[in-house]
């Protein structure tokens, strides 16, 4: 595994596989890898002729007062689970690297960076569509693949992917889970050993909600109303930041749930926010 930090050299590697006429398969993430990531690279790693794998904390996508600073990173783990899992070229840039002091140029999709997350953190996506984009064109991938955890982010890539027409495909993975439920997130260390226990209720409330609309349900208001009592109870110590029907396409909230529709949850723990999200309909 050749492990890469210069843009620069990433790209010139790249456009000789590509000319060689081999597949890139990129798998972007922030590291601190967990068996969620680990499930990305070994899909890739079965479709493409490279794997390429970003590990990059990038600043842009945190707000001010978000948790940049003790974000997890563990780059020797990172380094041999990536050669473990057939990696060919891990990337790990330094931010300064990747955004020149006088960078000027962003990526916005923003009919789909307006609710779920992009309300509570409202530069976030402005940040992940710019570095997904850089990251595209630096390693020129016939495909990518993001896990449907972040479904919001995943979302607006396909989108952005769509109408800037990158020659690329964008392929959602399944959320990898906890044996109890709690989708795996390198946010999870930072959870107390109380709120650890208490977090698989994440998931049983979507489970929940999937048996109310099986039991007749019908609205998003009712439905809402009813797991955030469901939380209350059972997570205490965690305040909701949002639980939201939306169509799992648009991201536009849906008054009701006629088909496919889109639940999605985020809960601030003391150090961490989670997130979550199940489909419910058809
Ligand atoms: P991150 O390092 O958190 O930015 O995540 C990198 C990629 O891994 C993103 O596409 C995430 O959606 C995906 N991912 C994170 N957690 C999970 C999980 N539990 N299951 C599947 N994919 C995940």
């Amino acid at each position: 595994m050749n492990i890469i930090n210069d843009p620069l050299a990433l790209q010139r590697t790249c456009l000789n596989w590509r000319s060689e006429g081999l597949v890139v398969g990129l798998v972007p993430t922030m590291g601190y890898f967990h068996a969620g990531h680990l499930s990305l690279m070994d899909y890739a790693r079965s479709r493409a002729d490279r794997l390429v794998v970003s590990l990059f904390v990038n600043p842009t996508q945190f707000g001010p007062n978000e948790d940049l600073s003790r974000y997890p990173r563990d780059p020797e783990r990172d380094a041999a689970l990536a050669r473990e899992h057939g990696v060919d070229l891990l990337f790990t840039p330094e931010p300064g690297v990747m955004y020149a002091p006088d960078h000027a140029t962003w990526v916005e999709v923003p009919t789909l960076a307006r609710g779920l997350c992009a309300a509570s953190r409202p530069v976030h996506f402005r940040g992940v569509a710019t570095v997904v984009s850089k990251l595209f064109l630096l390693t020129l991938p016939g495909f990518a693949v993001f896990g449907e955890k972040d479904f919001q982010q995943l979302a607006l890539i396909r989108r952005m992917v769509r109408d800037l027409n990158f020659p690329l495909e964008v392929v959602g993975r399944p959320i990898v889970r906890e044996a109890d439920g709690l989708a795996l997130s390198s946010r999870n260390v930072n959870l107390t050993p109380e709120e650890r226990r208490a977090a698989p209720a994440i998931r049983q409330g979507l489970l929940a909600a999937a048996d109310w609309v099986r039991g007749g349900v019908r609205t998003s208001g009712e439905l809402t109303t009813r797991l955030r009592a469901f939380y209350a109870e059972r997570l205490p110590m965690s305040r909701l930041d949002y639980a939201e029907i939306v169509d799992p396409d648009s991201m536009e909230p849906l008054a009701e749930i006629p088909g496919r529709a889109l639940l999605a949850v985020a809960l601030h723990m003391s150090r961490a926010r989670l997130i979550d999200n199940i489909l419910l309909g058809d």
